[in-house]
Formats: C-alpha cells, sequence, structure tokens
C-alpha cells in the first residue's frame, strides 16, 4: 500500500517537471557540482523554474558550494518534504539539508541508497519546473542507475577533463547512458586550460582537446571548454557563487555560454 502510494506520488511529482537532466562524470573531482550548480543558477537567472537535487549521497557538495545553511522542512501534513528557496527561481535539496550534523558520514549500502533516492524523487515538493537539474555521484552506480531507471526521460550532462585518466572514465559513463537508453545532451570539458599569471597566455594544465575529440568519436555535442579559474574556487569556498554577468574572461562566461546551449 505505501509502496503504491509511494509510486503515486511520485508519477504526480514527475509530471509537473519539465526536463530532467543529470550531471554525471567518469571521476570525482573534475566540477560535476560546480556545473550542476551553475546550470542551475544561470537556468534560474534565465527564467525558468529549476530544482537542483544533490544526489552525491556520500560527498554532497551543493550546499555548500551555494552556501545554504538551512534545513529542508517536512510539509505540515508530514508526507513531503520541501525544498529550500534559493531564489525565486531556484528550489535546492540535498541529503545534507536533512542531517542534523552536515559532516556526519552517511554510511549507507546500495538498498538504503536506492530507498532513499526514490524517496527524494517522490516526497520532495518541488511543484512546477521547467528543469531538474540532478548533480549524481561519480561513476555509474546505484544513485546515476536509480535515476536513469525511475525518471523517465532524463537526460545526461557528461563533465570530464582533458586528460586520457579522465576521459577513460567518461566512455564508461557514455557507455553507461547508451545501455539505458538515456539521451545524452552533450560533454562539457573543465579544466580545459589556465591563464598565466604573467604573460596571459592559456596553459594546458591537463593536456589538450580530449573532451572535444571524445565527443566527436561518439557523436555528442562538445558543449565547450571551462577554465580553470582561481576565482571560481574561492568563490564556491565561501559558499558565494561568482555573478555571470560581471565577468568577461575565465569561468563564467564559458558556464554562461553551456547554460545558453540546453
Ligand atoms: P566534482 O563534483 O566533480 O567532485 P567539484 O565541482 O566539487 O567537482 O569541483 C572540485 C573542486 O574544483 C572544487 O573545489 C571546485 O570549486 C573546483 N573547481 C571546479 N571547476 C573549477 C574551475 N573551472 N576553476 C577553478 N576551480 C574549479
Amino acid at each position: 500500500m505505501e509502496r503504491l502510494q509511494r509510486r503515486e506520488r511520485l508519477e504526480h511529482n514527475l509530471a509537473d517537471i519539465g526536463m530532467t537532466i543529470m550531471v554525471l562524470s567518469g571521476k570525482g573531482g573534475v566540477g560535476k557540482s560546480t556545473i550542476a550548480a551553475n546550470l542551475a543558477l544561470g537556468l534560474a537567472a534565465n527564467g525558468y523554474r529549476v530544482g537542483l537535487l544533490d544526489m552525491d549521497i556520500h560527498g554532497p557538495s551543493i550546499p555548500r558550494i551555494l552556501g545554504i545553511q538551512g534545513h529542508s522542512e517536512g510539509t505540515a501534513e508530514g508526507h513531503m518534504i520541501m525544498p529550500l528557496d534559493y531564489n525565486p527561481n531556484l528550489k535546492v535539496m540535498s541529503i545534507e539539508t536533512m542531517l542534523r550534523d552536515r559532516d556526519a558520514s552517511l554510511i549507507w549500502r546500495g538498498p538504503m541508497k536506492i530507498r532513499a533516492i526514490k524517496q527524494f524523487l517522490a516526497d520532495v515538493l518541488w511543484g512546477k519546473l521547467d528543469y531538474l537539474v540532478i548533480d549524481s555521484p561519480p561513476g555509474t552506480g546505484d544513485e546515476p542507475l536509480t535515476i536513469a531507471q525511475t525518471i523517465e526521460g532524463a537526460t545526461a550532462l557528461i563533465v570530464t577533463t582533458p586528460q586520457e585518466l579522465a576521459l577513460a572514465d567518461v566512455r564508461k559513463a557514455i557507455d553507461f547512458c547508451h545501455r539505458l537508453d538515456m539521451p545524452i545532451l552533450g560533454l562539457v570539458e573543465n579544466f580545459s586550460s589556465q591563464i598565466c599569471p604573467h604573460c596571459g597566455k592559456p596553459i594546458k594544465v591537463f593536456g589538450q582537446g580530449g573532451g572535444k575529440i571524445t565527443a566527436k568519436r561518439y557523436g555528442l555535442r562538445f558543449l565547450g571548454e571551462i577554465p580553470w579559474d582561481d576565482r571560481l574556487l574561492a568563490a564556491e569556498d565561501a559558499g558565494l557563487p561568482m555573478e555571470a554577468e560581471n565577468d568577461e574572461k575565465g569561468a563564467m562566461p564559458a558556464l554562461h555560454a553551456l547554460t545558453q546551449q540546453i
């Protein structure tokens, strides 16, 4: 009975969501959460109603990137969970905003994670959304699998860095999407270059062009190269996301261009 009710809630909830974009990567630390957060912020700034769901159960970063302090509350009748209103167009939900101690680790095996993800998808009261952006953990484990199998029509945006070691894992992420029949919106390359503080020229710290070559090989859209930007790192550490419009160089114009292509 409870399962049936949950399925109904899930269907009801998902019916109100326009497009679901799961941000995926083969490896950790490539900028997946950064891109998920900035994509959600960019879409919200363009006037869309956006939900940002942090499904990285073991390493949630979204609340820290956005500087979110609040806790998610249950609705008055107690069945549903309210996401946090980051701004009038952006609602955010993370496992971390439900924990009393944010530094506590979650030691969960697969079935518990799968249950938690399904609960998040069924019980969070998003209301009407144009986009649901999901930050999933790196790799092709329980979390992205559960999301892909639960949300019909979910699409993937794959993040990589230019070097072969990351690209080897990205090929697995592409294979994962193909096997699950999940459309891939495109591939985005982060940490593509760093601007030399002395001569101003870009330095290709992690190699060159790997993302573009991989996108071409698999017939995927290449959604751009995002350079290393010290200010982005500092802003995220401080929980104060950078504003796109006050910037002409660095990561923000590239992140803005990415949003425009969605
Ligand atoms: P992932 O979600 O793949 O683990 P994150 O988005 O958490 O990666 O990024 C890892 C670290 O790199 C974070 O400290 C983040 O602020 C930083 N970072 C991500 N992209 C950039 C960039 N283009 N320039 C500078 N720092 C970045």
